[in-house]
């Protein structure tokens, strides 16, 4: 049986995904932590959340004594655009936190899984169906101790036989938690602004091609990942996985089949549009689908009906 540690789970992805995990493995077989001390209240009620900063090493290695943990799912990081405005802050979080965790499962042999990111590539990456194994030279401090948390992650798995795990995770839509400071966040705040408002001004522009992930199938992939045959794996740190590939006026005009009068304006902001433009256009994810299965059920299509529905009875707005 699974006894999951989770970090940073009071995040976008976290908020989630703990509640998913204590639905598949029991909510006392996963334990949330992050360094705030306070998230919605489904998390804090449903099973354990103990306040953990990744920096505190003696405290995660205590947790996870305490709690008989034998899985840490690494979610705690700085994202791209706040990395940018803290790139010390994102080194600390980014490469330390990781290191503490791998260091706590080397020496417990405990599973881990940590998220990579879209963020690993750069402008020499081929940008149409990148590659798996391919040029990883980014430009900002984010995708810098992503590459190189994969990198260390691997080297954990062939030193010391941690079993390391990871996909290369697109941005993320999403209708529970707001996203925490990445590039691809306009693609959530657009359904926000789309049902409140009717319009939206994107800090990305017109003809920006990224990949995207709707929640329920991130959380259907870290969960296949976790729970994948290793024999199978020759991968590790970390799998490209896709399901869709959008730019902005893209987006807007499957929001239009629903809200016909939604209206797309562009404010580029060019820190992120600059991000954005080194990132791949669409990832090939034929490993991940050969290794361990990988399949999306949710396209642009389903992803706007379903978030549409969702934030429109969220913020109890009738579209
Ligand atoms: P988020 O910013 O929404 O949440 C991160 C959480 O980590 C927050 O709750 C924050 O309080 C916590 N945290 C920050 N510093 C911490 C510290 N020192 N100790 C403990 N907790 C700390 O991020 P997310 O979107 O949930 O991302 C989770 C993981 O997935 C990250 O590794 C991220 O790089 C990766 N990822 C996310 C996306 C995306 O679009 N959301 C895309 C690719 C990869």
């Amino acid at each position: 049986m699974k006894k999951i540690m989770l970090t940073g789970c009071l995040g976008q992805i976290g908020t989630e995904l703990t509640l998913h995990l204590r639905d598949r493995y029991g909510n006392d077989n996963v334990l949330a932590t992050d360094c705030n001390k306070t998230g919605p209240d489904e998390i804090m009620q449903s099973g354990p959340f103990e306040v953990l900063d990744v920096l505190e090493a003696d405290r995660m290695a205590d947790l996870c004594v305490k709690y008989k943990i034998n899985t840490i799912i690494h979610l705690a990081a700085i994202l791209s655009a706040v990395g940018e405005e803290k790139p010390q802050r994102a080194f600390n979080v980014n490469m330390i936190g990781l290191f503490n965790v791998l260091e706590v499962a080397r020496e417990k042999q405990l599973q881990v899984f940590t998220p990579s990111s879209i963020a690993v590539f750069g402008e020499s990456t081929p940008q149409n169906m990148t590659p798996q194994d391919t040029i990883q030279r980014p430009n900002t401090i984010y995708g810098v101790t992503k590459v190189a948390g994969e990198l260390l992650s691997d080297y954990y798995y062939t030193k010391f036989g941690v079993d390391t795990r990871g996909i290369r995770l697109p941005g993320i839509i999403s209708h529970m938690a707001m996203p925490g400071g990445g590039t691809t966040d306009y693609a959530v705040h657009i359904f926000y602004e789309a049902v409140k408002n009717r319009r939206y001004a994107s800090f990305i522009a017109e003809g920006t091609r990224m990949d995207m992930i709707y929640m329920p199938d991130c959380l259907k992939a870290i969960t296949m990942l976790l729970e994948a045959d290793p024999v199978r794996l020759r991968h590790r740190n970390s799998f490209n996985i896709a399901s869709m590939s959008f730019a902005p006026e893209d987006i807007a005009a499957e929001i239009k089949k629903h809200i016909p009068d939604f209206e797309l304006t562009y404010d580029v902001d060019p820190v992120r549009q600059a991000i954005a433009d080194s990132w791949p256009n669409c990832m090939d994810d034929r490993c991940a689908r050969e290794e361990w299965g990988w399949k999306p059920d949710y396209d642009l299509s389903l992803t706007t009906k379903d978030m549409l529905e969702k934030l429109s009875a969220k913020l109890n707005i009738k579209l």
